[in-house]
Order: structure tokens, then C-alpha cells, then sequence
């Protein structure tokens, strides 16, 4: 049986960038760039609440690092650094040789070096802590925003949800064509961190937030820190396109109130409009003006009619 230093040695210790002492010792050292401030946030994720217990190990490997890149990302700072400590009912190593090779993956992609951690038997949970760079106040905080801002996100919102759905058996059969199963899934096992934009979007945009507990609960914390509401408008939130399949209250669901789509959602002054589409497009990543901030301290939400439309359940909370 592996022991505990060898599994470390094995599955969790890879060379990587700007450290100047990584995983072996009792902590590690880094050394971050003049002018900067260090960026830390951390995640936990937990069998049953935030993966189903049959996901592929890989893919619980890619996302528990790829959450914690996306709160650097809605900071708009560049991620560098993270550590893991996890907690394993037992040494399957067929388990932990996916779930390394897909947090590698993910901290490849994003140049991310694994700096240290702690390994410990227990049921399963992972918690990751990351660490990045902002240039000395230029990080985009939720506390920002200015009334009048246009609200906008990115990408599409509610395939993640939709992919919990259709994994869980909640839509009916043959509601989403084979492609449609896969992209959803996709969505909700393997995000991507907008990273790029988040730095694109520094000088340009009041205030940000990553889409981890769907967009009106995440909007939501924008606002009450920026004591701001927000006018919406149904017909321009980039949702999911399946209007033949499924009814709009059900749609309004996913696409509002759904998690984990891993999305930005920023308010911008109406003046860096232009600006914002252009880093869309170089970036080749829709980018959506759905609504604006306004002082009276609430969301509402207009059909094409301009009629308000009822908000419901407004997002996931884990203590609701
Ligand atoms: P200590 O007892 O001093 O806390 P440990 O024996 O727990 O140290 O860990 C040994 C080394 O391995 C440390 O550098 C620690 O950061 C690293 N480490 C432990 N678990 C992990 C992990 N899951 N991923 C990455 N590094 C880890
Ligand atoms: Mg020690």
C-alpha cells in the first residue's frame, strides 16, 4: 500500500512556475511581482453537494481547481498558485491517477503550479486554495458598480444546470439531442474560467463576479455591495436555445437561477460599450448586454413586452 508521503510524491508533485520552494517542505515560498497584490480564495468541494459521487475522477480533478481560477478570474487577476488538501475514504489509485491528471490539466491550462497541500483520510472532499497577482488596485471588486452601469455577462447560462438536470433525470426523455447531452454536461463537469477576460476587463468594467450560483443570486451580490438594484431584460440574457423544447418558466429557471456555469457577469459605465464588444471578439467569446443598475435597491425583470416578469427561487443556497 502507498504511503501517504509516496501517493503525495506520485500524484501531487509536479514541477512548476514562479516558486522558489514547492511541495516537500513545511511550507512553501513564493515570491510575488513588485507592485502587486496577492489574490487568495479558496473552495471546498464535497461528494453529493457539489459533484454527483459517479462523476469521473478526472473531471472532479479539472473542476476543483477551474472553480477556484474563476474567482481569480472575476477579480481580474492572473492565477499563479494553489494548494490542495484533500481527504480520501481510501487509496484508490486508479481514482487518483484520473483526478491528478485532470487538476493538472486544468492548472496547465492556466499556468497554475500546485505549491503544497494535505493529504488525509476522511470522506471525500477536496478543498483548494489559489493564489494570484492584481497590479496594485486595479482588481474588479463586487463593491464597484455605479448606477447606470450596463449589466452584461459572458457566454451562454443554464447548461450547466441543464446538465445537472438531464445527469439526474429530471427532464424528460429525449428532451435534449445526443450533442445537446454532451455540451451540458460538458458545461457542468468542465468549466472554463474566463481568465482572459477578467484581465481585459480591468480599466474597463466597475465591478465583477464569477456565475457560480446562477446569475441572479451572483448579480444579486454585486448589487447589495454596490447598494444598487438592476433593470433586466429577459429577451437579452444569453440562455439556453431549446425555447421548442421547453417552456419559458422552466427556461427562466436554468438560465437565472442555475449554478456553475463558470460565467462573468461585470456592470460597465455605458461609455466602455464599444470597448467591451471588441474584447469579445478578439477573445471570441459572446458577450451580452442584458440590463442596467439603477438606485432603486432591487432587480426587476421585463419580458419583450416590457411587462415584469415574477422572480421565484433566485439561486442555490446551501443553507436554504
Ligand atoms: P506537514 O506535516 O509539515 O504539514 P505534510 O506531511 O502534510 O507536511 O506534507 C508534506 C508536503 O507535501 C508539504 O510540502 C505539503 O504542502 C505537501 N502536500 C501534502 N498533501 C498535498 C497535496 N494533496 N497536494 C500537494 N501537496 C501536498
Ligand atoms: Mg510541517
Amino acid at each position: 500500500m502507498l504511503s501517504e508521503f509516496d501517493l503525495i510524491k506520485k500524484y501531487f508533485t509536479k514541477p512548476g512556475q514562479n516558486i522558489d520552494l514547492g511541495v516537500g517542505d513545511d511550507a512553501a515560498l513564493i515570491q510575488i511581482s513588485a507592485g502587486h497584490q496577492l489574490a487568495i480564495s479558496s473552495d471546498m468541494l464535497v461528494a453529493g453537494t457539489h459533484f454527483l459521487e459517479d462523476c469521473p475522477a478526472y473531471f472532479i480533478g479539472w473542476k476543483s481547481l477551474a472553480v477556484n481560477i474563476s474567482d481569480m478570474a472575476a477579480m481580474g487577476a492572473i492565477p499563479k498558485w494553489a494548494t490542495l488538501a484533500i481527504a480520501l475514504p481510501n487509496i484508490d489509485e486508479t481514482w487518483l491517477s484520473e483526478f491528478s491528471r485532470g487538476f493538472f490539466a486544468c492548472a496547465d491550462e492556466f499556468s497554475v503550479s500546485l505549491i503544497g497541500g494535505d493529504t488525509t483520510r476522511g470522506p471525500l472532499n477536496i478543498s483548494v486554495q489559489i493564489m494570484g497577482e492584481v497590479p496594485l488596485g486595479k482588481a474588479l471588486r463586487r463593491d464597484g458598480a455605479k448606477a447606470g452601469d450596463e449589466v452584461w455577462v459572458s457566454g451562454t447560462l443554464g447548461n450547466a444546470a441543464l446538465g445537472l438536470a438531464e445527469l439526474q433525470n429530471k427532464l424528460i426523455d429525449n428532451v435534449l439531442s445526443i450533442s445537446e447531452k454532451q455540451t451540458c454536461i460538458h458545461a457542468l463537469q468542465a468549466p472554463q474560467p474566463r481568465v482572459t477576460l477578467g484581465l481585459a476587463l480591468r480599466g474597463a468594467a466597475n465591478s465583477a463576479i464569477d456565475i457560480s450560483d446562477g446569475l441572479l443570486a451572483d448579480l444579486g451580490h454585486i448589487l447589495e455591495r454596490s447598494n444598487l438594484g438592476a433593470d433586466l431584460y429577459w429577451e437579452d440574457i444569453p440562455h439556453v436555445n431549446l425555447s421548442q423544447k421547453l417552456d419559458t418558466a422552466t427556461l427562466q429557471s436554468l438560465s437565472l437561477a442555475g449554478g456553475d456555469d463558470y460565467e462573468l457577469c461585470f456592470t460597465a459605465p455605458v461609455t466602455q460599450h464599444d470597448a467591451i464588444l471588441a474584447i469579445g471578439e478578439k477573445l471570441n467569446l459572446k458577450l451580452s448586454t442584458i440590463g442596467v443598475t439603477t438606485k432603486e435597491t432591487k432587480i426587476n425583470l421585463y419580458d419583450k413586452n416590457r411587462q415584469l416578469i415574477e422572480l421565484k427561487r433566485t439561486g442555490y443556497d446551501h443553507f436554504g
